[in-house]
């Protein structure tokens, strides 16, 4: 084989082996992107066969390998496009569904809010009607508001004023009273028109 020196060819260090078969020149050669190394002819441009010129040789086995080179970076390139565009879509992906998630809690809370808001509206409502509904002294028989009205010892539901009187009454006459409050006599109190600041009333509610 007529091999130049290094200092003689600019293409001494292409890899590969180049060797002539019947005069003309090929190459046998693993290139980029190639699985296993092969055997080439060097045509030149257009040629049907190899050139039996070997400087024409190494310069088309140069111009192969460029193009391998350029080709396999080509493809390396494409390669790492398609995975960052994976990864952006990944990456997109899971912003997506954190988003979901941020917007899915925040319905959650919302509707959590508007949910506590409505118990306390109809807490407030109700205690509002408690506030404000009326109801009949079960002594005097006045309307007051029921808020007003104190439970007794004897189960009856008495205004302030007749809560009063039987006060007034019940430090008069303690034992009668108490007697009337708790029930064990009678049916508990009398009506207003027996308390009204008369001891003996008392002592008629006491035997009734
Ligand atoms: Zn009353």
């Amino acid at each position: 084989m007529n091999r130049k020196t290094a200092n003689e060819s600019p293409h001494a260090k292409l890899p590969g082996r180049l060797y002539r078969k019947q005069a003309r020149w090929w190459w046998n050669v693993q290139l980029p992107g190639d699985k296993s190394s092969r055997s080439r002819a060097l045509k030149p441009q257009g040629a049907r066969c190899a050139t039996t010129d070997r400087q024409l040789a190494e310069e088309i086995a140069f111009h192969l390998w460029q193009e391998a080179v350029r080709a396999e970076a080509r493809a390396a390139a494409r390669t790492e496009q398609v995975m960052r565009m994976q990864r952006l879509r990944l990456h997109f992906r899971e912003k997506l569904k954190a988003l979901r998630d941020v917007i899915a809690s925040a319905e959650a809370r919302a509707e959590a809010e508007t949910a506590e808001r409505l118990t306390l509206e109809v807490k407030l409502n109700s205690l509002r009607n408690q506030l404000t509904q009326m109801s009949p002294c079960e002594s005097c028989g006045r309307s007051v508001p029921q808020s007003e009205l104190q439970l007794i010892d004897s189960g009856q539901r008495l205004c302030r004023s007749c809560l009063d009187d039987l006060r007034r009454a019940t430090q008069r006459q303690p034992s009668q009273v108490q007697r009337a409050e708790d029930g064990t006599q009678g049916t508990g109190l009398p009506d207003r028109r027996d308390i009204h600041g008369s001891d003996v009333l008392y002592a008629q509610t006491g035997s009734r």
